[in-house]
């Protein structure tokens, strides 16, 4: 199976660019964030529990994160493969990944980071949430989930690096240039296998 990770800072546009990446080569799409939102929509406990971090943009916790990942992939773990979106954000997330694709003979296959910088990350995330309506586009979160991104999330870059998995994409420029990296990047794995 093709199971990629797509990792990016919030605004980075991994939805963008995840959305073509499912249209190309047919992947199973999983968004942490968008079962969060689904358990807000709902009104379950767990998503009260989801929202009161994720309005303050802040992570909401390991297990509960990993816990909708693992209900997720025990519908959905088929092939041809998985795009990531969002998950994993922590150490403790990419270590359990590894241990829940084990369970199913499966492996992240490639790891593709949109880097943007910081100025336009934030420009990017104002703009959207001029018409998104999400809770946490807003100045004062965003600079909070930025913080966090690099604090908790960016030390994944370095395990990724260490399994050899990582590949970094300039996230700046035309949505098609970018794609056209990410695909350049996983039809290596293909030529290599
Ligand atoms: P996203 O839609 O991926 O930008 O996620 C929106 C918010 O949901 C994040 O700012 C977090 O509060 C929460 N969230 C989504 N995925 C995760 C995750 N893997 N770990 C912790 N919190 C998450």
């Amino acid at each position: 199976m093709l199971n990629i990770i797509l990792f990016g800072a919030p605004g980075s546009g991994k939805g963008t660019q995840s959305e073509k990446l499912i249209e190309r080569y047919g992947l199973k799409h999983i968004s942490t964030g968008d079962l969060c939102r689904e358990e807000i929509r709902e009104g379950t406990a767990l998503g009260a529990v989801a929202d009161s971090y994720i309005s303050k943009g802040q992570l909401v916790p390991d297990d509960i994160v990993i816990g909708l990942l693992e209900d997720q992939l025990k519908r959905c773990c088929t092939k041809p493969g998985l795009i990531f979106d969002g998950f994993p954000r922590t150490l403790v997330q990419g270590e359990a990944l590894d241990q829940i694709l084990a369970k199913y003979n499966e492996r992240v296959s490639i790891v593709l980071s949109l880097e943007v910088d910081e100025d336009e990350l934030i420009q990017r995330l104002l703009k959207r949430g001029e018409v998104s309506g999400r809770s946490d586009d807003n100045l004062e979160v965003i600079e909070s989930r930025l913080r966090v991104y690099h604090e908790q999330t960016t030390p994944l870059k370095t395990f990724y690096q260490n399994q050899g998995k990582l590949v970094k994409v300039d996230g700046v420029g035309s949505i098609d240039d970018i794609f056209a990296s990410m695909v350049s990047a996983v039809d290596q794995l293909f030529v290599k296998a």
